[in-house]
């Protein structure tokens, strides 16, 4: 069939396809002085654009990875193609009618269609849907369109369609239109079984297009209830043109708005993009039937010219809902692709931004993304809401969760101190120490991060001495030294400090010995087995040992346990408790805005000042007792 393309041909299309154009599709490009162009590479990961294209000498060079060449080697390689391919698409483009040499005998290409039948049966494709949209049949995809708030304009806008129920009205027009179906097929437009059959049969139609305008695929939406396919969205199979892994549905419409503002929204799906666009927010896109990653991120980037110099901007759109949160998790991860600063914008009442438009009006997404805020915070406010803050073991847990992620994304130096920040002013923790955690976190194994003194409920005995307070941990000295008396010396603890409570013990296990004296009587029921009944009725075998080894340490005074002694340790363990609910008090109304809840704040207040004052009567009767 074909020979070989004529030199004359290719020499026309070199000189019509101008590779700035040509480029452009690809990368956005700025003046870089003496009539060269720069932007970051599409062959190599950069952060400061080395990829440079001279216009006047159609070429083009990355000083970062050394690629270059004129406009057919920048298109082989971008695109994949062999050198035939690349010109044929290049003349197809610049509008260059390729002849063949005569007597050309060379083999013929063992590949499948050409790229730019594949463009053309969907761009043919594109065109029979959207005409189907204004025929009987397509009521439900119309009426589907209106109940979102688009109108015919809004439909033929963005080139929405409509294909037919009986799954072979494409096929009979792309043969008409002298189609094979081999290419049919390729193009992802029809599917073979024992025949040929319309891969979408009464579905609501998006064509997905590159940056360059070409419809390359279908975003199909299911609109009737007994079509026999369950999925919501059906897409176009990966084909030569079709890469789900990079597609953005809206490229084509917010490149150009991309490249101007630095700016991209990226939103879950066709009607948010229509409804972002409608509204004036024309830097929205969406993945097509898969989740926001990284080859997405490398096209975003090089649409923004984002590089260390010139961070752009990027806002996720996501629920607020649990899969809203994981999938800003998900994004977070993939952030050391993104020099941008990286934003989520969530509606509070979890509406979507075709929603929030039918409801509120064009306004109310334009202010959806404009009250953005970073990525990080959306994130860290997430993991913070876990934790129960009111506890000093929560606050703690919740910092080390935190500080965990600080080191997830690779833009460590830039952000660990709005991080740290951020982790302080969430928690109510003090800086200085959020700021040790942040460095451990560095260093510490994803195993270790588990906050410690927690055990499993229903831990296996074998980790019994796990859940046995760290004997070196100081925090729990002075309540293993007050239980030890509360064990061997019942009768003094109860003479001096009737108001101990489950409360002025935070480990587990000697919380749980402290609960089991209680329902023993309590200490006024202490007799001369009070260790043994003790023993005999703890249940857990991490109470058991704990008791064992309380009443046979010895108490740590030379003149042993008297009264002095005794009230000494509880006056002590009781500052600790007061001191710890004033961490909480504190930590409280750092998170309180004492303007918009001013009766909440002056009542913490109060309690604070209150708590000072017990907690300095606790110390000064901790040193008169001796
Ligand atoms: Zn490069």
């Amino acid at each position: 069939m074909a020979g070989r393309i004529r030199e004359e041909d290719i020499a026309e299309v070199r000189e019509k396809a101008k590779i700035d154009e040509v480029v452009g599709d690809y990368v956005t490009l700025r003046p870089a002085g003496g009539g060269s162009l720069k932007g970051l590479c599409p062959f190599h990961d950069e952060k400061s654009p080395s990829f440079n294209v001279n216009p006047a000498r159609a070429f083009y060079h990355c000083f970062g990875c050394g690629e270059g060449g004129d406009v057919i080697a920048f298109v082989m390689k971008i695109d994949g193609l062999g050198f035939t391919e690349a010109v044929e698409r290049l003349a197809d483009k610049v509008g260059v009618t390729l002849r063949r040499e005569d007597g050309d005998t060379r083999p013929e290409r063992p590949r499948g269609p050409q790229r730019s039948r594949l463009v053309e049966a969907n761009r043919v494709a594109q065109e029979f849907y959207a005409a189907a949209l204004g025929t009987p049949d397509a009521v439900a995809g119309r009426q589907f369109l209106g109940e979102r708030g688009f109108d015919q304009t809004a439909a033929e806008q963005f080139g929405i369609g409509f294909a037919p129920r009986d799954g072979e009205s494409l096929l009979r027009h792309l043969r008409q239109r002298r189609f094979t179906d081999e290419e049919s097929v390729a193009a992802g437009l029809v599917a073979m079984g024992r025949s040929a059959y319309d891969r979408f049969r009464g579905r609501l139609l998006w064509p997905i297009r590159d940056s360059s305008g070409d419809t390359i695929g279908f975003g199909a939406r299911r609109i009737f209830d007994d079509d026999r396919i369950e999925a919501k969205y059906l897409n176009t199979p990966e084909t030569s043109l079709y890469k789900k892994s990079q597609v953005l549905y809206g490229i084509d419409l917010a490149r150009r708005e991309m490249a101007r503002t630095s700016k991209a929204v990226v939103v879950e799906g066709y009607t948010d993009v229509m409804a972002c666009h409608l509204s004036g927010v024309g830097t929205a896109v969406a993945t097509c039937g898969t989740a926001f990653g990284d080859d997405h991120a490398r096209v975003l980037r090089r649409f923004l010219n984002d590089h260390a110099e010139f961070p752009g901007e990027v806002i996720f759109t996501f629920d607020g809902d649990a899969a809203g949160q994981k999938a800003a998790l998900r994004a977070f991860g993939g952030d050391q692709n993104f020099v941008s600063q990286t934003y989520v914008a969530v509606e509070p009442t979890g509406l979507d931004p075709c929603d929030l438009r039918l409801q509120q009006g064009d306004s109310a997404v334009r202010e959806l993304i404009a009250r953005r805020q970073p990525l990080y915070r959306f994130v860290l406010a997430n993991v913070v809401k876990k934790y129960d803050l009111d506890r000093a073991e929560g606050r703690v847990g919740a910092v080390r969760e935190a500080a965990t992620l600080v080191h997830s994304s690779r833009d460590t130096a830039v952000v660990a101190s709005s991080f740290a920040r951020e982790i302080a002013s969430l928690t109510g923790m003090d800086p200085a120490e959020v700021q040790v955690e942040v460095r451990r976190a560095a260093v510490r194994r994803p195993s270790d991060a588990r906050p410690p003194g927690r055990p499993e409920a229903g831990a296996p005995p074998a980790a019994l001495h796990q859940r046995l307070p760290d004997l070196r941990d100081p925090r729990f000295v002075l309540e293993r030294e007050t239980l030890k008396l509360v064990v061997q010396e019942p009768a003094s603890v109860a003479r001096t400090a009737q108001d101990l409570g489950a409360n002025d013990f935070t480990h587990p296990t000697y919380r749980a010995v402290w609960e089991l004296v209680e329902k023993n009587g309590g200490l006024a029921a202490a007799d001369a087995d009070w260790a043994g009944r003790l023993r005999d009725h703890a249940g857990d075998q991490a109470v058991i040992a704990a008791l064992s080894a309380l009443a046979v340490e010895p108490v740590p005074s030379k003149k042993g346990a008297d009264d002095a002694f005794v009230a000494n340790t509880v006056y002590r363990l009781q500052e600790l408790t007061a001191q710890r609910r004033i961490a909480e008090v504190k930590s409280r109304l750092q998170r309180t805005n004492p303007v918009e809840h001013t009766t909440e704040y002056n009542r913490m207040f109060g309690e604070l000042t209150a708590l000072e004052q017990h907690r300095r009567q606790l110390r000064d009767l901790a040193l008169g007792a001796l």
